[in-house]
């Protein structure tokens, strides 16, 4: 019996649109998140899934300003992180999103600096993570049914270098198979989902209940103050 031809790996044209597509969408949403807060200055990055194999991520660039950022200040890289299409320079962060994309399946990985998400990462260093229950807003996490669900944020130490903070994200993943998301110490929050929508409501779920937590621990300081004086 003959056997079957081996398909040669070509360039598909899809790709190319897919990543035209993605690109758009994550400058929208680059624009929103700095209108929102969660990513001012050159804070935050953010990925996309173009194809699995061979692996191939959207992302924006290093260091740019995400209240303007544009389509053209998205790059392709490659399962290295290395940029493939485009001419800007990839995020320092691209290992993370690799990461997280392989330790997930993600279709999408949003990374944003929030003042909640700094001031709480680094109350709660002590613990490791942060847990978060009891809260309605948690049924917009995929796959959480009530409010009862206890989600655990966990808290990794903030690192410049980007080889060893994915190692450890990928250990953390694997230790905390069921969270949604995990904290950099002083730094901020990273999530994703199946796809860019998906990894957008967890964004903003998580951000408001981080926000809720804050203010509540803030307010409830500030009223024993008030019953104390
Ligand atoms: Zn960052």
């Amino acid at each position: 019996m003959a056997k079957p031809v081996k398909q040669k790996r070509t360039k598909k044209p899809a790709d190319a649109a897919r990543f035209s597509e993605l690109a758009i969408l994550l400058a929208e949403l680059g624009r929103n998140f700095y209108d929102r807060g969660w990513a001012l200055g050159t804070s935050g990055n953010f990925s996309a899934v173009i194809c699995r194999e061979p692996l191939r991520l959207a992302i924006t660039w290093s260091g740019v300003d995400k209240g303007k950022l544009t389509a053209d200040q998205i790059v392709q890289i490659d399962a290295r992180g290395s940029t493939i299409v485009g001419s800007g320079r990839p995020s320092v962060e691209a290992k993370v999103h690799l990461a997280v994309v392989r330790a997930r399946g993600a279709g999408a990985v949003l990374h944003t600096h929030s003042v909640w998400s700094t001031i709480l990462s680094e109350a709660y260093a002590g613990n490791n993570g942060i847990s978060l229950e009891g809260y309605e807003m948690l049924k917009g996490l995929a796959g959480v049914q009530t409010h009862e669900h206890r989600e655990w944020l966990p808290i990794l130490e903030n690192s410049q270098d980007w080889v060893a903070q994915a190692r450890a994200v990928e250990e953390t993943l694997q230790q905390h198979p069921h969270a949604h998301g995990f904290l950099l110490r002083r730094h901020g929050l990273y999530t994703w989902g199946q796809n860019l929508e998906e990894a957008k409501r967890h964004v903003e779920i998580l951000e408001f209940l981080l926000e809720v937590l804050g203010r509540t621990h803030g307010a409830a300081r500030h009223s024993s103050r008030a019953v104390g004086s």
